[in-house]
């Protein structure tokens, strides 16, 4: 199992770990910052022994690391990588934007996330919702950017698994049961959203800047696609 340094230190750029396998590009490491693309959430990418890491993902429990060249790695090796570090701050806005659009649709009109997608350059909502109505989404964006400007602490940490789901709101995700395991992380925009999630966020609301808006779509029935970006503010 690769050791999560990405969720022990997410705001750390720099690491060294040993290689534990390889086959010259796909590269295994005993721990790592790199974030896997996972959850429907992008990868970070960025540099491992000098050579360009352009994916990383998930292999059950090992994380893989795909260099652009093969590299002549020894097993066993002490490496160094760097993630590339304003692509992932990006991605963590984006991630908590999602968590907290996710939270107002539900408290205000009982939506169902049904997709999602978090990248760089924007992400993507799918959601359940009754009747279409614009007016009202983008009255939850703005009230989104409120409390952004207000700002609130966010934090992970682990729960019980049985203690956790006790918490009715913690699993907004329509289709996805939280996976079969013992501890649950939980990421909590404090007085506002918990959720079992195994993503990456900023530590404070206000690092979002402001969500924007880019486009609303109807997708027949119940299903509404939303686009956004974050902002500088
Ligand atoms: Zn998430």
């Amino acid at each position: 199992m690769t050791r999560k340094l990405y969720w022990e230190q997410p705001y750390s750029q720099d690491f060294a770990a040993k290689i534990v396998g390889s086959d010259g590009t796909r590269v295994e490491l005993d721990q790592t910052l790199f974030y896997p693309r996972s959850g429907g959430v992008s990868c970070d990418t960025g540099v491992l022994v000098g050579v360009k890491v352009v994916e990383t993902s998930k292999e059950g429990d090992k994380v893989l690391h795909t260099l652009e060249f093969p590299a002549s790695l020894a097993l066993g090796q002490t490496v160094t990588g760097r993630i590339d570090w304003n692509r992932r701050h990006r991605l963590m806005r984006m991630h908590t934007a999602g968590h907290l659009l996710s939270a107002l649709f539900y408290s205000g009109a009982k939506c169902l996330i049904t997709g999602n997608q978090i990248d760089v350059e924007k992400s993507r909502m799918d959601f359940s919702l009754e009747v279409f109505d614009r007016t009202q989404i983008e009255g939850f964006v703005k009230e989104a950017n409120k409390l952004i400007a207000n700002d609130a602490p966010v934090k992970s940490y682990f729960l019980e698994r049985s203690e956790a789901l006790k918490i009715p709101e913690m699993v907004k995700l329509a289709e996805a049961a939280p996976p079969l395991e013992a501890q649950l992380r939980i990421v909590e925009i404090a007085g506002i959203d918990r959720q079992a999630d195994g993503g990456l966020h900023v530590a404070h609301l206000n690092e979002i800047g402001r969500i924007e808006l880019l486009k609303l779509e109807n997708k027949g029935k119940t299903n509404r696609r939303l686009y956004y970006d974050v902002a500088n503010t």
